[in-house]
């Protein structure tokens, strides 16, 4: 075991990827990159990651942000609910530890947002404490190369592994993790055929021998998706439309939307919700319509673009503004999209003429 773990280690510093959260062991670094990389590519979160570090490059900044400038740094990642509780464990940072981050596992494991998985990333990459991450990564290179047939969805299983692997932890816990997450990250990828003849493991690797590597890890069958219906409602009054805050619990609580309705409204039904809300409008126009997929639901969006007469008060904001200060998530980009078309179309025609 000892010769693998050298190998696996070995590998890793010579063919990591080269990130930018990856420069240093800064646990504030390693903090965000970790939340900002659960269900996002890491392709796509580079550039989140960097202009975060930019705009708030510290716990302090962090606990101070307010919150519509935290969202829109996070606008696009979506699980808004993460970037929430980033500047609560912000918070608890700097009253609790005066502004260091904490050491241990436990500590860390203890702020707001923060599960077993980050806590142990942060604590043996960081910290040197003997923690094993278990991701989706690591669980699949380690059922394969043990050609394991256990459930990895069964959180038993994650917790059975989890032990298995704290018996093998080196001296170096934070590399070995990393390295893990690496061959499980770029070779024995979760689609497609894994890179066996690249992989440190391959000599020893039971499903390679077994031939079982296409059967391995074993999941859940998974749950259809929740679908749902929306009619999205565009106030347009010259460059402005209306946001509001999504109220209710539920997907996007209380952050900013385009008003919409459950279910897809005729022209008219549209027209008597206006006439019931006192909204006269100049025009009404049927717009585009937009799905968009969530974890566990799938909303099917038409929308219509409802020309006013005049702006309503404190509501209407111009495009330009939204698009600036106000985090609107990506579900609705498309319809902001759009609408700034057709204004931009305008503006060119003006200026033709
Ligand atoms: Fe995965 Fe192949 Fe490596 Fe086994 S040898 S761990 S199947 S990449």
């Amino acid at each position: 075991m000892q010769r693998m773990i050298k190998e696996i280690t070995n590998w890793y510093k010579e063919n990591k990827r080269d990130l930018p959260w990856r420069k240093n062991k800064d646990p504030y670094h390693i903090w965000i990159s970790e939340i900002m990389l659960q269900q996002t590519r890491i392709e796509a979160v580079k550039e989140y990651y960097q202009k975060f570090i930019k705009e708030l490059p510290n716990i302090q900044s962090l606990a101070q942000v307010k919150e519509d400038k935290l969202l829109k740094l996070w606008e696009g990642l979506g699980y808004y609910s993460r970037a929430r509780n980033l500047k609560k464990a912000a918070q608890i940072i700097e009253e609790k530890y005066q502004g260091k981050f904490p050491k241990t596992y436990t500590e860390i494991k203890n702020l707001p947002g923060i599960g077993e998985y980050t806590a142990s990333a942060i604590s043996s990459i960081c910290f040197g404490e003997k923690q094993a991450t278990i991701d989706g990564n690591v669980l699949r290179v380690y059922t394969r190369f043990y050609n394991d047939n256990r459930n990895i969805d069964e959180r038993t299983t994650r917790k059975e592994i989890r032990k298995e692997l704290m018996n093998f932890l080196p001296n170096n816990p934070g590399e070995f993790n990393e390295s893990l997450m690496e061959i499980g990250e770029t070779i024995c990828i979760p689609k497609g055929t894994p890179l066996c003849k690249k992989c440190p493991l391959q000599k020893n690797c039971q499903a390679k021998r077994k031939n079982t590597i296409n059967k391995l890890p074993v999941r859940k069958e998974k749950q259809e998706k929740q679908e749902k219906k929306y009619t999205v409602l565009l106030f347009c009054y010259q460059d402005t439309i209306i946001i509001q805050k999504r109220k209710g619990k539920g997907l996007l609580e209380n952050l900013w939307e385009i008003p919409n309705v459950e279910g897809h409204l005729s022209p008219k039904k549209v027209k008597e919700l206006l006439k019931k809300e006192q909204i006269i409008p100049q025009k009404i126009e049927e717009g585009i319509s937009s799905t968009h997929i969530f974890t566990h639901q799938k909303w099917h969006m038409i929308s219509y673009k409802i020309n006013l007469t005049s702006p309503i008060k404190e509501k209407s904001l111009s495009l330009n503004i939204i698009k600036k200060d106000y985090a609107i998530p990506t579900a609705f980009q498309p319809f902001i999209k759009e609408i700034e078309k057709e204004l931009n179309q305008k503006t060119l025609e003006r200026k033709i003429v």
